[in-house]
């Protein structure tokens, strides 16, 4: 036993600890979890806790069902929602087999090779997530079939009173109770809609810090009678949920974007992990917008990107470099706006960071970042400039990873097989389902 899962041990009889839970995803990015009693998690240190895969979506085989949870030590938590009584605590888990190896299909084991892989070419990644989300009155729909936002608050607005602020505050507080520091709340765009951004931190622990925030959120909502939806487009005319997420690689202590006196401070480096995200996003927004839904965003508005560029402070760009503060060692990052909120957070930065070495292993060349406004572009103007589209639909995003020899790669054989049919299946449900849209369309007229 090491030093962590001692330490765990002993704060689980210190604290009273009566229930810890064991936290893991599916291929979507479904929280999953299972209760245990305190004196099971010594052993589930020791062999780990087995559970059937098979249930699990995209997990694993029926013929290969028994899998292994090992809880990792670090993440250990009081949870705060639950209340000071009968504590309840929880870890993430890694999945492995029987034979102790790390099972193929879970996501936290996609996003670890790919930090292994950074590692190797001598970098660390940083993450620094945006989380867009919105709140409602219930789940109850009104008559229009709507749900109803819990304030007409806009960006930035200060609504004196406005329950998403004692909401925010809740949240926030929360979040710091398990470790997740806060950077930055404010009221989005949309009508209930908000955004919390969280402090940087290795991709790994982000990636498990999104999935506590989603569940803290939704908990802090149900307290106040309310509803939190992380649905990447809710409304027809009003934006999506967006996870802009910041990247930045380090080596060692410097920052391996940063050039001092190349354009908007990007190395060399910088340009071609650009690149190689450019070049790859049409094959993996299958990943990073994985939903029918998520393509309602992606089409030319609600500052959200529908085609494939790249600029400096340009909100039209799928690829945006941030004004950076010039700080000791120089410092830059790359903001991606293409993941919404529905994302599973461990696949989707194994897929930006897999594409983004992909560019600076083969040293893709970047072309010119692009000033202009790209959603007010003719399609004639956008083909000059050589802006291709973001995949419209989810049909065509499957179609497109399909043949990506990248993302199998990133994903593994049995993630990246799994995901795909479950999306199909996806799409073939929705496909064949009629609209109130077409019935307002087509039936009157036709
Ligand atoms: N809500 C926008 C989207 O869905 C992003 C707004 C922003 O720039 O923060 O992409
Ligand atoms: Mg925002
Ligand atoms: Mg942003």
């Amino acid at each position: 036993m090491d030093r962590q899962q001692e330490f765990v041990l002993r704060t689980i009889e210190e604290r009273d600890v009566r229930f810890v839970r064991l936290w893991f995803t599916d291929v979507v990015g479904s929280l999953k979890s299972v209760a245990l009693s305190p004196a099971e998690v010594e052993g589930a240190f020791g062999e780990g806790l087995g559970f059937d895969g098979s249930s699990i979506e995209g997990l694993s085989r029926v013929f290969e069902s028994d899998m292994l949870l090992k809880p990792d030590p670090s993440s250990f938590q009081i949870l705060p929602w639950r209340g000071e009584e009968e504590p309840t605590s929880r870890m993430f888990c890694d999945v492995l087999t029987p034979d102790q190896e790390p099972a193929a299909g879970d996501p936290r084991w996609v996003l670890r090779r790919q930090l292994e892989a950074a590692g190797e070419m001598g970098f660390t990644c940083y993450t620094h997530p945006e989380i867009e989300f919105y709140l409602f009155e219930s789940e109850e729909l009104d008559a229009d079939g709507l749900p109803r936002p819990a304030d007409r608050a806009g960006y930035f607005d200060h609504i004196t009173g406005s329950v998403a602020q004692d909401l925010r505050r809740q949240t926030v507080s929360m979040l710091e109770a398990v470790g997740i520091s806060v950077e930055f709340t404010h009221n989005e765009v949309g009508p209930g809609q908000n955004e919390i951004d969280l402090r940087y931190a290795d991709a790994l622990t982000t990636a498990d810090n999104i999935m506590t925030f989603r569940t803290i959120v939704k908990e802090v909502a149900l307290q106040h009678n309310k509803f939190a939806s992380f649905m990447p487009k809710p409304f027809s005319e009003h934006p999506g949920s967006a996870m802009h997420t910041h990247f930045s690689l380090f080596e060692g202590d410097t920052n391996a974007l940063y050039s001092p006196n190349a354009e908007y401070n990007l190395s060399t480096t910088a340009r071609q992990f650009i690149s190689g995200v450019l070049t790859h996003a049409p094959e993996f927004t299958a990943v990073t917008n994985q939903f029918v839904n998520s393509y309602k965003r992606l089409w030319g508005g609600g500052e959200a990107p529908s085609h494939v560029s790249w600029g400096h402070n340009n909100r039209s760009a799928l690829i945006r470099v941030p004004l950076y503060k010039p700080t000791k060692g120089g410092s830059a990052r790359i903001e991606f706006r293409g993941i919404d909120s529905a994302a599973n957070p461990y696949l989707a930065y194994a897929m930006v960071l897999g594409a983004g070495l992909k560019g600076i292993r083969d040293e893709y060349d970047l072309g010119d970042a692009i000033t202009e406004d790209v959603w007010s572009l003719t399609t004639a103007e956008r083909k000059a400039l050589g802006i291709k589209p973001l995949p419209g639909t989810l049909h065509d995003a499957i179609r497109q990873m399909e043949d990506s020899e990248l993302v199998a790669e990133v994903l593994g054989e049995q993630v990246f097989s799994n995901f795909l049919r479950n999306k199909q299946q996806e799409w073939d449900e929705y496909r064949v389902n009629v609209s109130p849209w077409e019935i307002n369309r087509y039936l009157g007229t036709i």
